[in-house]
């Protein structure tokens, strides 16, 4: 069977390092992105220079069409989907709940709990053999954060943390709903990792900052994520497991 991969927010960060290595591992790979083209065209070139497939796909995680349309287009190009991985996310400014508009918090839910959640709805009606399908893999990228209380100490993420709790309950109960229809749903959860997502919440030295509470001594690198991902696509005995990558905090 062809291995066929979407990649949620495969244009930069965690998602590209991911859309590299699974094209290492035989997959045709759909690269999503929200804005950033040029990125995304820049990990589809890089795969077809390795030998691999890959397209460059736009949708924004939050509007249900465009995700429906994702999953449409891969139907058409590449082939029914065997690997999602749900990997967009979002983070915001570091704000008390207190300050927190409920404009931000719905954002936040938007792309980072409905969109995967569409995703998966997506992939399983694909996927499952009580539909016809021919079985597959769910990765959900969840974070340290799902069970930290926040993503970066009081008064800053409660909302994001928040939106990856529910990423830890989707992949705990969807895991359930579709072991029987040949699916397996796991979930990766980083620690941090040296990516732009700090920048874009407004935590540039995040990354340089953590490094002292890290016992591995480092922080993470987008491929040690992408790493995670793979394992869990592949391994068959495993759903609803969850693997904490964060250099053993
Ligand atoms: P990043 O470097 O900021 O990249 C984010 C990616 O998501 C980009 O490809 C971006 O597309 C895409 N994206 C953002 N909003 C989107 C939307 N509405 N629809 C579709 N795509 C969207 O982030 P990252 O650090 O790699 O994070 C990836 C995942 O890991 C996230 O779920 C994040 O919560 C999680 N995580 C990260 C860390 C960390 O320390 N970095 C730790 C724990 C968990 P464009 O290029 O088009 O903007």
């Amino acid at each position: 069977m062809d291995k066929i991969m979407i990649v949620t927010g495969g244009s930069r960060g965690i998602g590209a390092a991911t859309c590299l290595m699974a094209a290492k591992h035989g997959y045709a790979v759909a690269v999503n992105y929200r804005g950033n083209r040029e990125a995304a065209e820049g990990v589809v070139s890089a795969i077809e220079a390795d030998g691999g497939t890959a397209i460059a796909v736009q949708a924004d995680m939050a509007v249900e069409s465009e995700v429906v349309q994702l999953f449409e287009t891969v139907d058409d190009r590449l082939g029914r989907v065997t690997a999602l991985v749900n990997n967009a996310g979002i983070v915001d400014q570091p704000s008390q709940v207190a300050d927190m508009s409920a404009d931000r918090i719905a954002r936040m839910m938007s792309v980072n709990v409905v969109g995967p959640f569409v995703c998966a709805r997506e992939a399983v009606r694909r996927m499952s053999n009580e539909r016809g399908g021919a079985g597959g893999a769910i990765v959900n990228v969840s974070s340290a954060a799902s069970h930290a209380g926040g993503g970066g100490g009081a008064g800053t993420y409660v909302d994001y943390g928040a939106s990856k709790g529910a990423i830890d309950t989707l992949t705990e109960g969807l895991a359930q709903e579709t072991a029987g229809q040949g699916i397996r749903v796991n979930a990766v959860r980083p620690g941090v990792v040296d990516t732009e997502i700090h920048a874009s919440g407004g935590l540039p030295d995040k990354p340089e900052q953590a490094k002292a509470a890290i016992p591995l001594g480092r922080v993470g690198q987008p491929e040690d994520i992408a790493e995670a991902i793979l394992y869990l696509t592949e391994a068959q005995f495993t759903t609803g497991a969850f693997l904490d990558v964060d250099g053993g905090v």
